[in-house]
Formats: structure tokens, sequence, C-alpha cells
């Protein structure tokens, strides 16, 4: 993966680590695993961004945070657009 794809990762995490430490709209807290894995606010979105990550790997945090090193650079470029468009379809930030 070329350095320019890490900044965008480092970006993501970043960004979330900032902004998700604080009490969620469902009541629980909100960390990045939260958020991306379990609130129910977002179940819909969730849903297209596991299914379209799963054609590449395994959906994990680390990878939605900071890619996945064993995967192309156009594979990991497509996993933090779908991440990316998570986020913005959340409208939490
Ligand atoms: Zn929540």
């Amino acid at each position: 993966m070329a350095h320019g794809d890490y900044k965008f990762f480092r970006t993501t995490a970043a960004v979330l680590t900032n902004i998700f430490s604080s009490d969620c709209q469902c009541g629980r807290f909100e960390d990045n695993y939260h958020f991306f894995f379990t609130c129910p606010a977002y179940n819909r979105m969730r849903t297209s961004l596991l299914n379209f990550v799963a054609q590449y790997c395994e959906p994990t945090l680390d990878i939605f945070l900071f890619g996945y090193y064993y995967l192309d650079t156009n594979s990991n470029i497509a996993i933090v657009d779908a991440v990316h468009l998570f986020i913005k379809d959340s409208m939490r930030l």
C-alpha cells in the first residue's frame, strides 16, 4: 500500500478518536466499536458497509480505521471510501 493511503486511514482514526468519547444518542457509551458495529441507530447503513468490506476480508475495527496490510492499494482505497461513506451517511460528524 502506498504511503498516501495510510494518511486517509490515519485521518479517519484521528477524527474518530476525538469525536467518539461521549454518550451516544442511544444512551450507551460511544466509542469507535460502538459506532461501527453495535449502535442500533446505524443498523441499516452498517449492513451495506459490512457486506462491502466482506468482499475483501473479514470486517474488523482495525481494518476500518487503518486498512489491511495484506490487501492491495485499490482494495484499501475502496474500503476507506466505504468507511467514509458510512461516517457521512450516519450524519454523526
Ligand atoms: Zn449508540
